[in-house]
C-alpha cells in the first residue's frame, strides 16, 4: 500500500498558503491544492509540478457547503487525509474601524475566517480520525491576541475590527476543538506567519511567504503527543 500522507492547504494558490502547501510537498507529503478559481488553481498546480512536487487541485470555497462536501468526497476517493492547514483568510478591506465597518462586510470575513474553517475541518474530521497522525492547522495571527492588543497596542498593528476579531475567534474555535478532540490522536494548533509580504496587505509585509509558512510545517508535522490547543508564531507560544 502507498504510505505517502496526504494534506490539503485551503487557499493554496498564492501567498502563505502556496508555500506551506510548496513546503509539506518538498517533505514528502502529496498536497491538495484547494482553491476557489480554476485558472489560480491549476496555474499553482503547474508551477508546483514543474519543481517536480506531488500536488494535485482541489477545487474549495471555504463559504460554500457544496464545495466543501465535494472536496471532502474528493479526498476520500483519493484514500484519505493525514494533514488539514486551514489557511484561506480575507481581511474584508477597508474601512475597518469598528465605528465605520457594515455588517455585511463583518459577515463576510467571519464566513471566510472562521465559519469556513470549521464548515471546512468537519467535513474533513471524518478522514482526519481514519489517519494515523492526524493534524490540523489554523492559519491564525497575533493580531487576534487579546493579551498582546492590550499590552502592545501599538505592536500589533493598526485598527481592524473587521479582521482581527475573526483571529481571536478562530484562536477561541481552536481551543473548542482541541478541548473535544483530547482523547483522540487530532492535534489541533493555531499560528501566526509573521507581517508577511502577500496581496493581503498589498504587499507591505516583511516576511517572505516562505519565512511565514515555516511555522505552520511545523504544527503540520508534530510528533505523536505534542502539543493541542495551543497558538504560536515562529518565536515561540504566543498569549492568546
Ligand atoms: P493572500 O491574499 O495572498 O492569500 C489568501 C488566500 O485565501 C488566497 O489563495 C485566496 O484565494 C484564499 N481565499 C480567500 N477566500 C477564500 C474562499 N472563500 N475559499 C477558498 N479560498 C479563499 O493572503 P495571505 O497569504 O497573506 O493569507 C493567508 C492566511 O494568512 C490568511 O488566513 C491570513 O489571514 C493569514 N495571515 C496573513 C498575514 C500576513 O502578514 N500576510 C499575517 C497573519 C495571518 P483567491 O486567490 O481565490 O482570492
Amino acid at each position: 500500500t502507498d504510505s505517502t500522507k496526504t494534506a490539503l492547504v485551503t487557499g493554496a494558490n498564492k501567498g502563505i498558503g502556496y508555500e506551506i502547501a510548496a513546503g509539506l510537498a518538498r517533505r514528502g507529503f502529496s498536497v491538495g491544492i484547494g482553491a476557489r478559481d480554476e485558472g489560480r488553481r491549476e496555474e499553482a498546480v503547474a508551477s508546483l509540478r514543474a519543481e517536480g512536487l506531488d500536488v494535485f487541485g482541489v477545487p474549495l470555497d471555504v463559504t460554500d457547503d457544496a464545495s466543501v462536501a465535494a472536496a471532502a468526497t474528493q479526498l476520500a476517493e483519493r484514500g484519505g487525509l493525514d494533514v488539514l492547514v486551514n489557511n484561506a483568510g480575507i481581511t474584508g478591506g477597508m474601512p475597518q474601524e469598528p465605528t465605520q465597518v457594515s455588517a455585511d462586510q463583518v459577515l463576510a470575513v467571519v464566513d471566510t475566517n472562521v465559519v469556513g474553517v470549521i464548515r471546512v475541518t468537519n467535513a474533513l474530521l471524518p478522514l482526519l480520525r481514519q489517519a494515523p497522525s492526524p493534524r490540523i492547522v489554523n492559519v491564525s495571527s497575533t493580531v487576534g491576541s487579546l493579551t498582546l492588543q492590550t499590552a502592545q497596542a501599538d505592536a500589533v498593528g493598526p485598527i481592524s475590527a473587521a479582521y482581527s476579531p475573526t483571529k481571536s475567534y478562530l484562536n477561541a474555535v481552536t481551543i473548542q476543538y482541541a478541548k473535544e478532540l483530547a482523547d483522540t490522536n487530532v492535534l489541533i494548533n493555531a499560528g501566526c506567519p509573521g507581517f508577511v509580504a502577500t496581496d493581503l496587505n498589498g504587499h507591505r509585509g516583511t516576511r517572505t511567504p516562505e519565512q511565514g509558512a515555516a511555522v505552520f510545517l511545523e504544527l503540520a508535522t508534530l510528533p505523536d503527543g505534542g502539543p493541542s490547543g495551543t497558538f504560536r508564531d515562529e518565536t515561540g507560544v504566543q498569549p492568546w
